[in-house]
């Protein structure tokens, strides 16, 4: 959100001098305690990011939107042990992997027996981010595409869902709204017209459609193939998602979306979990508060490793971004805690802005003004000024100021020499 001017810093002593108003600002939003009300977290089934980078922005405006306008990675990883559907989804909704004594033990990829739960599959119960979505009184839903997402429905329904322990109680039943529907048009449809009437805290929306062409016609990611036209038609549904929240008075500017996928794929198959084109996945986040167009390796330099085309264990002591960050992400955006019994991203570090200076300040030396403030490494800082900052109109003193870890200070010459000014920091990389 680089170009939204905010509200000028705390009044200083520093800002006044003689009859010429010197304020600042800052363009980038700050952090609010949580400026989200909204989440909706959508899975693209066998979705890969090569297939979206090869189209390019003219054909997906709505991915590109995500890139260009959020925070986001083309190198996402998968389950470690899993690339195939109904693991990496459970993953997707717990935040934990599917193997060991801590994952959520689900390896069948086909439907569940009738009556079958996480819970019973496990052993003990395994919550999600429904749970502490619902339990903190947000309205909740589940839109998905194949049959065998009813485990989500049974594993967390008004008898087998976990009693809510943070009053008020909201009951068991963790998902207010399950829908099922093969068809996707008419499943975003319908999560539109739900949203419309009575919009969800937490919605996890899955489309198969990549997955169904990967198999019949092949992962292929060049433009032409039936796999990267099913990639447009992805590209549409979420045009139509991105139409909702960014026109509707109640969602707009409150709303956030985090796209992941469950697995990528070659040939006509993906189950084959040391293959980079199976466990590459996107890990893409758009919403206020989200920086435009961050690289999230570069904005969580030191708590998430690029893996270049590597495949992690649980057991790195930096962990890639993965799919199963998806409920904590989703959870901290709403200003909530992580789901119980998570392990991947369960402290919610995942950086998905940069703080802004808390010091940048002005005094005056002469007639010039001289700006200083604290600097991060690695991110690019743009010193803005207005002389009529009610009409939006902003120039660049200074363009990529590299931040160096220290202060840094700018001269504006002569300011005092002319009308009131405003000035504003803008960061990006
Ligand atoms: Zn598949």
């Amino acid at each position: 959100m680089r170009s939204k001017p905010q509200h000028p810093g705390p009044p200083n002593g520093h800002l006044l001098a003689a009859c010429v108003v010197l304020l600042l600002g800052f363009s980038t939003q700050p952090t609010a305690a949580a400026p989200v009300a909204y989440v909706i977290h959508i899975s693209i089934d066998g979705l890969r990011p090569d297939a979206i980078t090869a189209l390019g922005p003219s054909n997906l405006p709505n991915f590109y939107r995500f890139r260009t306008r959020g925070a986001f990675t083309d190198n996402a990883r998968s389950d470690y042990d899993y690339t195939v559907t109904l693991p990496n989804h459970v993953t997707q909704l717990t935040g934990r992997g599917v193997l060991g004594t801590l994952g959520h033990g689900w390896t069948a990829n086909s439907d569940p027996p009738s009556g079958a739960t996480l819970a019973s599959n496990k052993g003990s119960y395994v919550a999600g981010a429904f749970d502490v979505a619902h339990d903190h009184g947000l309205r909740t839903g589940e839109f998905a595409s194949k049959s065998k997402f009813v485990l989500f429905d049974t594993s967390w329904n008004a008898v087998n869902g976990a009693p809510d322990a943070t009053p008020p109680d909201n009951g068991q039943d963790k998902i207010d709204v399950y829908l099922n529907i093969g068809d996707t048009a008419a499943l975003v449809n319908a999560l539109v017209t739900n949203m419309t009437a009575q919009p969800f805290g937490y919605v996890f929306l899955h489309l198969t459609d990549p997955d169904s062409v990967g198999h019949a016609s092949g992962w292929n990611p060049a433009p032409g193939s039936a796999y990267s036209n099913v990639i447009k038609l992805m590209d549409a549904r979420l045009g139509v998602i991105f139409s909702l929240v960014q026109t509707n008075l109640q969602l707009a500017g409150r709303t956030a979306l985090v796209l992941t996928a469950d697995h990528g794929g070659s040939g006509t198959d993906h189950s084959l979990n040391t293959l980079k084109e199976d466990y590459t996945i996107p890990f893409y986040v758009w919403g206020p508060g989200v920086l435009a167009g961050a690289d999230l390796y570069r904005l969580n330099a030191t708590n998430r490793l690029n893996p270049g085309t590597g495949r992690p264990t649980y057991a790195d002591p930096i962990q890639p971004v993965r799919n199963g960050e998806a409920a904590n992400v989703s959870l901290k955006l709403l200003g909530l805690g992580p789901v119980p019994g998570s392990t991947i991203g369960t402290n919610q570090d995942l950086a998905l802005t940069i703080p802004s200076p808390t010091d940048f300040a002005l005094r005056l030396a002469g007639t010039d003004a001289v700006l200083t403030f604290t600097t991060r490494l690695n991110v690019l800082y743009d010193i803005q000024r207005s002389d009529s900052p009610g009409m939006g109109s902003w120039s660049n003193l200074v363009t990529n100021l590299p931040g160096t870890g220290g202060v840094v200070t700018n001269v504006d010459f002569g300011a005092l020499d002319s009308a009131p000014h405003l000035y504003r920091l803008n960061l990006h990389f």
